[in-house]
């Protein structure tokens, strides 16, 4: 986490915001950003599809993005829960 202070231009007041280390998500709450940390998709350490070697993008026209994995392992339980058994770190 990562924080940072913008001045608003509107009331000339310094806010204070906290940064995902892992994607482009802010929140002005560090006690939400520290849950959200936790949670991420793009944190290597919970070892989700997004950051794993084995994902791929599945595609599907309608509902947008869709994730696919080389393994054939549970990416519901991959992306939702992490851990995953096959997880290797993209290079
Ligand atoms: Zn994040």
């Amino acid at each position: 986490m990562r924080s940072a202070l913008f001045i608003n231009l509107k009331t000339n007041k310094m806010i204070q915001v906290f940064k995902c280390d892992h994607c482009h998500h802010f929140t002005q709450d560090a006690e939400e950003m520290r849950m959200h940390e936790a949670k991420c998709s793009f944190n290597p350490a919970l070892k989700k599809c997004y950051t794993c070697l084995h994902s791929y993008e599945a595609g599907m026209p309608i509902s947008g993005s869709m994730r696919g994995c080389e393994k054939k392992l549970d990416i519901i339980k991959g992306e939702e829960v992490g851990m995953c058994v096959g997880w290797e770190a993209d290079a």
